[in-house]
């Protein structure tokens, strides 16, 4: 099977967002103006402000190069481990990024949130359901900071995307990055997409080396700066995951898939079954292109890379039936 030549991403213009971020509002140390301030100085145009259970929308912020999505981030916790368990405490968090903020606003004002029944599969996934109905996009968060396993996640419906790495998690316990709970949820038949986000608090400068801001980050290609335009292209999967290394243009061109990156020392396609595309730079070097044929079997496939300093970036899945 020849797949149709095909842009999965392409090769510029993309806005650099953090979707995941606390502030004075809940349990963050910054105020949503100081976060604009400095996350605009390191190339950042969005934001999503996702403070515990507190929905906002800051569009006081936005201005030509800034644009703050509208979002909260709720949770569902095991009570059954009771109070003084918080080490031991399995709990979902999700991310609720509103796609218009203008529509039901009376309901989102009131930050719903899932019924206190853990482990009650069904009753999450309706209410998933219902915050799509509402308008928002929902993304489930760091499963190994939240002790959670693959009973957890593997019957979760209605997800528009899973943190593949979360900065804050990574300093909490080197528990911020899990690309097999990804993989794994993909193998169970969920479609989702894969972002990573700082989820900072910011309790320490960000001259620490354990603050929790500017490590984990989505390019989303989105036509412009605007609201609908971000969300077109987050519904769309137009948008890579990265800790710094960049995707430079991604493309099937005469059955090939073709990848451009920033200097990298491993580019891998990562696919539904244990086969994996790859190309290594030798020692000491590294490579900014590779391309792979593609048979069509591939299932889904994932563009993962890695750069000489460690740090990884990565697209979404893709299905070959589809392009
Ligand atoms: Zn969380
Ligand atoms: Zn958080």
């Amino acid at each position: 099977m020849k797949l149709d030549d095909k842009i999965l991403l392409p090769e510029t213009g993309y806005y650099k967002a953090n979707l995941h971020c606390h502030t004075t509002i809940s349990d963050g140390e910054l105020t949503p103006e100081e976060i604009k301030e400095a996350y605009k100085a390191r190339g950042y145009s969005i934001v999503a402000f996702t403070d515990h259970e507190r929905y906002r929308w800051h569009r006081e912020l936005d201005d030509e190069n800034f644009l703050a999505l509208a979002a909260y981030e709720t949770e569902c916790c095991d009570f059954e481990t009771g109070p003084g368990c918080w080490p031991d405490q399995r709990t979902y968090h999700l991310n609720l990024y509103d796609t218009d903020p203008e529509k039901n606003q009376a309901e989102k004002a009131q930050s719903p949130r899932p019924p206190r029944r853990y482990g009650d599969m069904a009753s999450l996934n309706e209410y998933i359901d219902r915050m799509n109905q509402l308008g928002f996009l929902v993304c489930y968060n760091h499963p190994y900071w939240s002790l959670q396993n693959y009973n957890d996640y593997a019957g979760l419906r209605g997800l528009f995307a899973m943190e593949i790495f979360n900065y804050g998690c990574e300093h909490d316990g080197l528990y911020g990055f899990h690309p097999q709970a990804y993989d794994e949820m993909l193998r169970a038949g969920q479609r989702l997409f894969a972002l990573s986000a700082d989820d900072n608090h910011d309790r320490v400068p960000f001259t620490d080396p354990l603050n929790d801001s500017f490590g984990g980050f989505v390019q989303i290609a989105a036509e412009k700066l605007a609201y609908e335009s971000v969300i077109e292209a987050l519904r769309a999967g137009r948008f890579y995951w990265s800790m710094g290394p960049e995707i430079k243009g991604l493309r099937v061109e005469d059955g090939v898939l073709k990848v451009k990156t920033s200097p990298a020392e491993k580019i891998f396609v990562i696919q539904k079954g244990r086969d994996c595309y790859k190309k290594l730079a030798p020692r000491g070097q590294t490579i900014t292109e590779a391309q792979f044929p593609l048979t069509g079997k591939e299932g889904w496939f994932r563009i993962e890379i890695r750069d000489e300093r460690g740090l990884y970036a990565g697209t979404s899945a893709y299905f070959p039936a589809e392009l």
